[in-house]
């Protein structure tokens, strides 16, 4: 079999990986020449867009996944008329677009923050009265490790956002806007004591398995680090996490591994959004668990049994960003590096290392160890 993976990073990288113990082949498409995932399978090298290239990408291939969730709908469209698209369409359709996705976990059920549309002046004014101060506004398209998002305070931060979003009445700004993207979400600022990822699979006949939750700290709105299990969870909020998980993998009819990140507070847990896709804050199930999260997803694209997620102990995942470690980190027992081949940037995810431990306190002895070697 024959997997064409849409995007070239990390991402497809680590699913080409996982899957070539199963005699799987890759092939990656992504418009970057040097994408990592270059260097473990053959890169297809061309725009996000019906080429030639594309075309033959598909014929070359046999079932197709994604790595990112802004794979335009029309390509989409092209591949799922030929080919077997998992997780599909319907995941990429409610996952680039946050009124829609917020729409559909209120649809079905599941605890969202109030949240309204803003695509003028007088819409983001009003979202004051709509939502409350303090709130967050995000562009509905094309945001990810916090980018197109502003936080609005006080009334005097909202009238300086407005005059830099929406100058005239009814006109955007297209110099401030992130990406051409004129169109927002203003969401309601959820007090979190922490935040929690899921991540669960469904296989081709409707089979699902779940993942411990990991709590995820952010740093500069990019994830830091990951833990799993998720300390001190109730038994009522892990039954809360698996069951929303279901109720979207159900709903989206959905064949892969499904990410969800939510908040967690005094009051429950509140949703904040979903990747259709293998994730960062599940990288630890790569050594944490029996079968990891890519080889689960590949499992289940590929039409295969999906693997039991049960811990092999307890786990972190930690980072690298626009940063190295030493190597001597791998002397640490189960400590695990796993190293992207991409020139270190800032802010850039250039690789991550997988901490196991027996119990939580020497996972923290051990995070703090790596943490002192990284470079
Ligand atoms: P990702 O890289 O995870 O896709 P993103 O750009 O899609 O990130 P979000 O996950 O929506 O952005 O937000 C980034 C971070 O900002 C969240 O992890 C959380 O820490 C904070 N945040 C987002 N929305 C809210 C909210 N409504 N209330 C409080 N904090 C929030
Ligand atoms: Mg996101
Ligand atoms: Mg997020």
């Amino acid at each position: 079999m024959k997997i064409g993976v849409l995007g070239g990073g990390q991402l497809g990288r680590m699913m080409a990986i996982a899957g070539y113990p199963l005699g799987i082949e890759f092939g990656l498409y992504d418009p970057t020449q040097d994408s990592c995932g270059g260097q473990v399978a053959r890169l297809y090298n061309a725009p996000f867009e019906v080429t030639d290239e594309l075309k033959k990408f598909v014929d070359e291939h046999d079932v197709f996944t994604y790595e990112f969730e802004n794979v335009p709908l029309e390509l989409a469209e092209y591949i799922v008329q030929r080919k077997p698209l998992y997780p599909g369409k319907d995941a990429l359709y409610y996952s680039q677009h946050r009124l829609r996705e917020k729409q559909l976990f209120v649809d079905l059920g599941v605890p969202v923050t109030r949240f309204s549309k803003v695509d003028d002046r007088v819409s983001l004014l009003d979202a004051a009265t709509e939502v409350g101060i303090p709130f967050i506004l995000k562009t509905t398209t094309l945001g990810y490790d916090g980018k197109g998002q502003y936080r609005v305070t006080s009334e005097a931060e909202l009238s300086e956002l407005a005059d830099k979003l929406f100058p005239e009445m009814g006109e955007a700004c297209q110099e401030t806007s992130y990406a051409g993207v004129n169109e927002y979400i203003a969401e309601a600022f959820v007090n979190f004591t922490r935040e929690l990822s899921i991540i669960s699979v469904r296989d081709q006949v409707g089979n699902c398995v779940f993942y411990s939750p990991a709590e995820n700290d952010h740093r500069d709105g990019i994830l830091h680090l990951s833990v799993a299990p998720a300390p001190n969870l109730s038994d009522e909020k892990l039954a809360n996490l698996q069951g929303y998980a279901q109720k979207l993998l159900e709903k989206l009819n959905y064949v892969g591994v499904l990410s969800i990140e939510f908040f967690e507070t005094e009051d429950g847990l509140v949703v904040n959004e979903f990747a259709p896709r293998v994730h960062n804050s599940g990288h630890w199930s790569m050594e944490g668990c029996v079968t990891g999260q890519f080889e689960n997803h590949i499992r289940a694209i590929a039409g295969l049994p999906l693997g039991v997620t049960d811990n092999r102990s307890v786990s972190a995942m930690y980072n690298l960003v626009g940063h190295d470690v030493d190597r001597s980190a791998m002397a640490m027992h189960d400590v695990h590096v796993h190293w992207y081949g991409k020139d270190i940037k800032p802010k850039r995810k250039v690789g991550h290392v997988n901490i196991l431990a027996d119990d939580y306190l020497q996972l923290q002895q051990k995070i703090d160890d790596v943490d002192a070697l990284v470079k």
